[in-house]
């Protein structure tokens, strides 16, 4: 079986189209698939729809988080209910096309366990997505050594291996599309046309966007702790040198050093500096006591009636065996 996850919040204009295509697109090959909304605390009637769409069609799923929780934990919501034996992750809004869905399950095919999708930048792409996506994923390779494709989002397949070993993580802020490198795995691309929003207005705000950027590059990388260090002993050297000058300089012709104007330059600066590397540390300290902590990345409130596979599924628990894997309990 074939998974389809779709985080959605505030859509409920583009439930029913994305479902309309999708059905159309994995008619024709693949008989056996799932489609799983996650209603990422939607306010309008996001929910409805998905309901409505289950009644109709059992092999459409839905689960409903407490409350918006972001789209990276919504995905994940549904990467953890998916039960195909490949699972693709798009969005609702049809910026993916559903037509690229077929492309990414041949690769698959091919033997591929991850297969990207990668957007071709076009006029289409508001100007700031493009080069702030850009800037992004340049800056992010620079500190990670991590190389995400420019044009990456969330709009891949991922192998039920793959998505097993990722469903392991914990970690809170979980960046999927670094972890999708870090794991490794035989891995494809595919690119495509990033299609116009049906319906509604993105859900992404600035701020939204720079709170997965943070808990990316944090998630990621030390090196801007480190960068202290290095502006530290920088500090330290040219300090040291100026005392130097300053002792020769009185040493020499006994005189006052001017000066004062610059030195209060100088020190504030420092001091600049020293705030806000004081700030990335607690940014990190903040990130490590949310590790701590534990929390759920997310409360699911209900889900759709469960459908008959699931249900055989339940009645036969799994058990692991001595090497780990998964068996089904037999009788006795
Ligand atoms: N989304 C979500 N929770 C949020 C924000 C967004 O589940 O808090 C979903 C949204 O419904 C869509 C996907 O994430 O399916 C991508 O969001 P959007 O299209 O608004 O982002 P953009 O394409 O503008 O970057
Ligand atoms: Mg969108």
């Amino acid at each position: 079986m074939i998974s389809v996850v779709v985080p959605a919040y505030n859509e409920e204009r583009n439930v029913d189209t994305l479902y309309a295509r999708l059905r159309e697109q994995l008619r024709a090959r693949h008989p056996e698939w799932e489609l799983v909304f996650v209603d990422d605390g939607s306010t309008d009637g996001t929910w409805d729809r998905i309901v409505a769409l289950n009644a109709a069609d059992p092999r459409v799923r839905g689960v409903r988080l407490s409350r918006n929780f972001g789209h990276q934990s919504a995905l994940l919501a549904g990467l953890a209910a998916a039960r195909g034996a490949a699972v693709v992750s798009m969005d609702a809004d049809l910026q993916h096309p559903p037509g690229v869905v077929s492309e990414l399950l041949e690769k698959w095919q091919e033997g591929y366990q991850v297969v990207n999708a990668i957007r071709i930048d076009t006029e289409r792409v508001p100007r700031w997505k493009r080069w702030s996506s850009r800037v992004f994923y340049r800056l992010f390779s620079l500190l990670s050594g991590v190389d995400i494709a420019p044009g990456s989002a969330d709009f891949r397949l991922l192998d039920r291996q793959v998505l097993d070993e990722i469903l392991r993580f914990k970690e809170e802020g979980l960046f999927l599309r670094g972890i999708v490198h870090w794991v490794g795995y035989p891995t494809a691309s595919v690119k495509y046309q990033c299609g116009e929003r049906h319906a509604g207005e993105s859900k992404y705000s600035l701020r939204k966007m720079l709170r997965l950027a943070w808990h990316g590059v944090s998630s990621f990388s030390l090196v801007p702790l480190r960068i202290g260090i290095f502006v530290g002993l920088l500090s330290s050297a040219i300090a040291f040198f100026g005392v130097i000058y300053a002792i020769v300089g009185w040493w020499l012709d006994n005189d006052v050093i001017p000066g004062w104007a610059s030195s209060v330059a100088i020190s504030s600066f420092l001091f600049g500096v020293l705030f806000a590397f004081l700030a990335i540390l607690a940014e990190y300290v903040g990130r490590i006591l949310v590790e701590v902590r534990g929390r759920p990345r997310f409360l699911v409130r209900e889900t759709t009636r469960a459908s008959a596979p699931v249900e055989r599924l339940r009645a036969r628990p799994v058990v692991l065996d001595a090497s780990g894997d998964a068996r089904t309990r037999t009788a006795g």
